[in-house]
């Protein structure tokens, strides 16, 4: 079985080719936890980009035109390559982010969940015969591949936010061009060694690393790259979508979130501190799902608090490859300073550390798991993302204030309740302004269910059956004279 330094692809894949930039240049990447230079990769531009866009579009009706089953075949196949070198790919993962190993274990596994579950559904992609209002005709409505696809991702998910966007692609015959992030390169190019071990063809799927804007640019101006999809900041996502508009492509946003995570007076305690745990320290915070505030019902705040401070306290700190570790580092120091800045901004205002509150004793990018009390609406976390462990505690009284404070945002990811009362469970769904609402559970990603934002939060679906759509045109046929 390879090992995960033969997973460490130092170039980019383009038409079936592995290649270095034309200009020569690398970025080196770096372990987090460490400072170690792993390796380099090819500092690509718009060159090598219009490249592999001429190799995708040259694919395109190779992929989408070969039997369902053959291309269902190759997915099949991908998830079990995917399976079959977990160990390898998770700690490839794991030295190029810095996140423990068992949740980039686990990155894996949902990757190839999600292969799975498109190469089910691809088979599902069903069109529509509708009742004509006059004799004499029929009308048919048809789904087909939406055409190239550029993809574009952040370093917290290396692997897992592409596969919620190849597998779709492929699945109904889009070819792929991707950036991963530079920061976390190699689990995007893994994907490329992966399609190509499986016996992709050349073009279906190209990788390029490298200058962001100069590849991101020459996929937007492209008009042959019918979609883009783009996961990170909602910064970029407004870029990207404003220049979108000059080609009028189909675009799918999985942008920032700032979820809220509030626990009612009703709720069984002990299980609400184990949702926030997850929620809030599962990759050290830097999930676009992570619990951003903490909302608690003044019955039962100072009981709540009590317990999240010891559970927080008990986290293990370190190197994501050491036995037992549960945070790792965070990306960079950049990510540092953000939570610093965050931190004391709250203080100034009020906000009182109960545990944590300062870089740990390991060094670098380390952060020691912070739990803040007092916090109020003026503090700038209440607005921003934090991407950090850092957990703010707001008090709060009755439910409509609650779910006032939780909807008082411009983002709508995820956001979550704990609470015994069905009826406020109901009244939760229709209340709180986001796209996942998770009920009694800090743990809702998975692959039958639509994953995705509201308002400043994204456009478009991953995941469940709307995941599929999103790479699908619809067309419809009138015929007549019957
Ligand atoms: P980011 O700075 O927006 O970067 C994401 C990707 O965009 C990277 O590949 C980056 O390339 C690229 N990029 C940067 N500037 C660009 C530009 N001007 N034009 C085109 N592409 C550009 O975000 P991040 O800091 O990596 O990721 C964190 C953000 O992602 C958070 O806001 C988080 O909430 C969000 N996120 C959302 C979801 C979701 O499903 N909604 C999931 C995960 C993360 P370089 O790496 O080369 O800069």
């Amino acid at each position: 079985m390879a090992d995960w330094q033969s997973w460490k692809k130092e170039a980019a894949y383009v038409g079936g080719a592995w290649i270095g930039a034309d200009s020569g240049k690398t970025i080196d990447v770096t372990n987090p936890a460490t400072g170690d230079v792993l390796g380099t990769v090819p500092a690509c531009g718009a060159a090598e980009t219009k490249r592999a866009i001429d190799a995708a579009a040259e694919a395109f009706d190779g992929l989408a035109g070969m039997g369902l089953m053959d291309r269902v075949g190759l997915l099949w196949k991908l998830h079990d390559a995917l399976m079959d070198n977990q160990a390898a790919l998770a700690e490839l993962l794991t030295v190029e982010m810095g996140k423990p190993l068992a949740e980039a274990m686990g990155e894996i596994a949902i990757g190839a969940q999600y292969v799975r579950w498109f190469a089910e559904e691809a088979r599902r992609a069903k069109g529509e015969i509708v009742p004509a209002g006059v004799n004499g005709r029929r009308i048919l409505v048809t789904k087909h591949p939406v055409g190239v696809v550029g993809m574009i991702t952040p370093w917290n998910f290396p692997s897992s936010m592409l596969a919620r966007k190849l597998a779709p692609a492929l699945a109904v015959g889009c070819p792929v061009v991707a950036k991963p992030a530079t920061a976390t390169p190699y689990s995007g190019l893994a994907w490329a060694a992966l399609a190509e071990e499986v016996g992709f063809a050349s073009g279906a799927v190209n990788v390029l690393t490298g200058s962001a804007r100069d590849i991101a640019g020459a996929m937007m101006d492209d008009f042959r790259v019918r979609k883009v999809t783009f996961t990170g900041s909602t910064e970029v996502g407004k870029e990207l979508i404003r220049q979108s508009a000059d080609t009028v492509k189909k675009v799918s946003m999985e942008l920032g979130g700032n979820a809220p995570f509030l626990v009612f007076d009703d709720a069984d305690l002990d299980k609400a501190v184990e949702g926030a745990m997850v929620s809030k320290y599962r990759n050290s915070g830097q999930t676009c799902v992570c619990a951003n505030r903490i909302y608690v019902q003044a019955g039962v705040h100072d009981a709540f608090v009590e317990k999240l401070v010891e559970k927080t306290r008990a986290l293990k700190v370190g190197d994501g490859r050491e036995d037992g570790v549960e945070q790792g580092p965070l990306i960079d120091m950049d990510a540092v300073e953000k939570v610093e800045e965050l931190l004391n901004d709250a203080k100034a205002k009020g906000a009182e550390v109960a545990c944590g509150g300062a870089r740990h004793s390991n060094g670098g990018s380390f952060f020691e798991p912070t739990v803040l009390t007092g916090a109020t609406p003026e503090m700038a976390f209440a607005k921003e993302e934090i991407f950090g462990p850092l957990a703010p505690v707001f008090r709060f009284e009755t439910e409509d204030e609650g779910i006032a404070m939780a909807n008082d945002t411009v983002f709508g990811l995820a956001s979550y309740a704990y609470t015994s009362d069905l009826g406020r469970a109901f009244r939760l769904n229709q209340g709180l302004a986001y796209g996942m609402i998770g009920i009694n559970s800090g743990l809702i990603t998975t692959v039958e269910a639509p994953f995705g934002g509201v308002k400043e939060s994204g456009l478009g679906k991953e995941g469940g059956s709307q995941g599929l759509e999103d790479y699908l045109e619809t067309k419809y046929v009138c015929i007549d004279g019957i």
